[in-house]
């Protein structure tokens, strides 16, 4: 038996979607994700960015959030 890993970290359990590919920002490089992968080094330039479905939403970070989620004050009447 060979299998010594938690079954969490067995990406054979993994479902398709758990690894994914992210854009780097800085040079355009696929860089590839794991789900639980809190950031990671683009192997094209080496730019360290953060897994964006790491996060609960995108409000967090993106400055567009407010268009995003449709929060903009121009287009919600109370
Ligand atoms: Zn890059």
């Amino acid at each position: 038996m060979a299998v010594t890993m938690c079954p969490g970290q067995n990406t054979a359990f993994w479902r398709p979607g758990d690894i994914f590919e992210i854009i780097c920002p800085a040079c355009g490089a696929k860089v590839e994700f794991f789900k639980d992968d809190a950031r990671r080094k683009c192997p094209g330039c080496g730019h360290l960015f953060s897994n964006p479905k790491l996060n609960e939403g995108c409000a967090k970070w993106c400055r567009f959030a407010d268009k995003c989620l449709g929060l903009n004050p121009e287009v919600r009447k109370d």
